[in-house]
């Protein structure tokens, strides 16, 4: 078996690729599918990181006797963090210009540094642990860097520099998947808590990120299926974890 931290190297690198999926959807450019496409890879994105919080981290943290209350911390520090650099997580596509394609790289590059943060802590409990949450940072990456793409490419960025910006900022989930790994092996007894505050920022993610998306007005032939894509999402990231 590998060490950790060697897998930990290949989860966030994997993860960072994601960064380059908006390529496959550049047909849809300037259409109504590409929103449709984003909510639909939202909804089942919901639903796996809420699985991932309660059946995998959650779970875990009760099972050894810990207790979840820091999660409370981990939702707070989600929304400082979010409200200091006036992140605008965006799954939509907004039109703004140039400058606002940087001030979205740095919001991104903070989001995958905290992205890394996660996987590398919950790498640091299981490999089971590790997979799972890295499986359900994958899935609402895809949403994600599908939207940080088009967002550069309405500010004015080339694709082929929308790409590598979106691809470079996206590695700092290794930077901060090592900050992650140094601290959680550096510091006895502190691995509970880091999971504690992963899980509040996975959940604000879904919940204040995600879930507002799905809401928006639309047929209710559209959100019966966004309801089923999450409880899929829900469903695969649950018995995923029952299996391994
Ligand atoms: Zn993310
Ligand atoms: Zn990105």
């Amino acid at each position: 078996m590998l060490p950790t931290l060697v897998m930990i190297l290949i989860a966030t690198f994997v993860v960072s690729l994601a960064s380059l999926i908006g390529i496959f959807f550049i047909s849809l450019r300037g259409t109504r599918k590409l929103q449709e496409t984003i909510d639909y890879t939202v909804s089942f994105a919901i639903g796996a990181l809420l699985s991932t919080v309660f059946c995998g981290m959650l779970h875990h943290l009760v099972e050894e006797g810990f207790g979840y209350k820091l999660v409370i911390v981990g939702i707070l520090l989600s929304l400082l963090i979010e409200k200091i650099i006036h992140w605008r997580h965006h799954h939509g596509l907004p039109s703004k210009e140039k400058p606002f394609g940087y001030i979205n790289l740095i919001g991104d590059a903070l989001h995958n540094f905290v992205d890394g943060f996660v996987i590398a802590s919950s790498f640091l409990v299981s490999l089971s642990l590790g997979f799972i949450t890295t499986l359900s940072i994958i899935f609402h990456e895809i949403p994600q860097e599908i939207g940080d793409f088009f967002v550069l490419l309405k500010a004015k960025f080339t694709i082929k520099k929308a790409l590598l910006f979106n691809f470079l900022v996206a590695l700092t989930a290794i930077l901060g998947s090592l900050f992650g790994y140094f601290v959680g092996v550096g510091i006895k007894g502190i691995l509970p808590y880091m999971i504690a505050i992963g899980a509040g920022n996975l959940l604000y993610i879904a919940m204040t990120d995600l879930m507002p998306e799905i809401i928006e007005e639309d047929s209710k032939k559209e959100f019966a299926t966004k309801t089923i894509l999450m409880i899929i999402g829900l469903l695969i990231v649950y018995y995923t974890i029952r299996v391994l």
